[in-house]
């Protein structure tokens, strides 16, 4: 199931160290190394899936399970009521770097729309 040139699989396999603030079942969420906002989360499930285009039908309670993570953090983090981004990029166009599917999630400072 791990993706041996996967730099998120290897956090998950502990490899490589990160600062990881939850863990379930189906997924973590550690800090962004580069952080873009004062909380800069990144929730990723354990199962390797390497682009939105390749979630499956039998992955939609591991998806769902991402958008339970960034509820959770946002509440401990203190910015449920406040408001928050929850974004997942794909594919070089729209930024994706790392492909392995990670739901960003970002809080503590206002964020405009549309994204750049
Ligand atoms: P993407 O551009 O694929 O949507 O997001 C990838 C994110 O992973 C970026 O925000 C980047 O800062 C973060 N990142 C890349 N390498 C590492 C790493 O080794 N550790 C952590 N914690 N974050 C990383
Ligand atoms: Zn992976």
């Amino acid at each position: 199931m791990a993706n041996d040139d996967c730099l998120f699989c290897k956090i998950l396999a502990g490899d490589i160290p990160a600062d990881v603030i939850y863990e379930s079942d189906t997924a973590i969420a550690f800090r962004d190394i580069n952080p873009q906002a004062p909380t800069h989360v990144l929730i990723i499930p354990r199962k390797h899936i390497a682009t939105i285009n390749d979630i499956g039908e039998d992955d939609q309670a591991i998806v769902g399970s991402l958008y339970s993570a960034a509820r959770t953090i946002a509440a401990e983090e203190g910015f449920s009521e406040e408001g928050y981004r929850a974004v997942m990029n794909c594919n070089e166009g729209a930024g994706q770097t790392v492909f392995h599917i990670h739901l960003h999630l970002l809080g503590g400072r206002p964020f405009s729309w549309p994204p750049g």
